[in-house]
């Protein structure tokens, strides 16, 4: 009977495998992946994300961005740290 081999039930048996093989390699790509994400985080964020900080010169809103990589500072408030008082 050729009909009961051509229910597909043999084939999706066989493709788990290789899926389970390819997610696990893609899982710890994922993993060092997102540890280097966190380190570049808030380097590849914009001025106005996550503007749940205060600028320690003027007390204004700047984002984690400006917390992380412009020393607590707003932009104004950097450009002048920069020499361009
Ligand atoms: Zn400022």
């Amino acid at each position: 009977m050729p009909q009961t081999t051509l229910t597909g039930k043999e084939l999706p048996e066989e493709e788990p495998e290789e899926d389970e093989f390819w997610s696990e390699g893609s899982f710890a790509e994922t993993m060092s992946g997102k540890d280097w994400e966190l380190k570049k985080r808030t380097f590849h964020m914009k001025h106005n994300e996550e503007m749940n900080y205060n600028c320690k010169q003027c007390n204004t809103k700047i984002s984690a961005h400006n917390k992380d990589w412009h020393a607590n500072l707003c932009d104004k408030c950097f450009d002048k740290m920069m020499g361009n008082d």
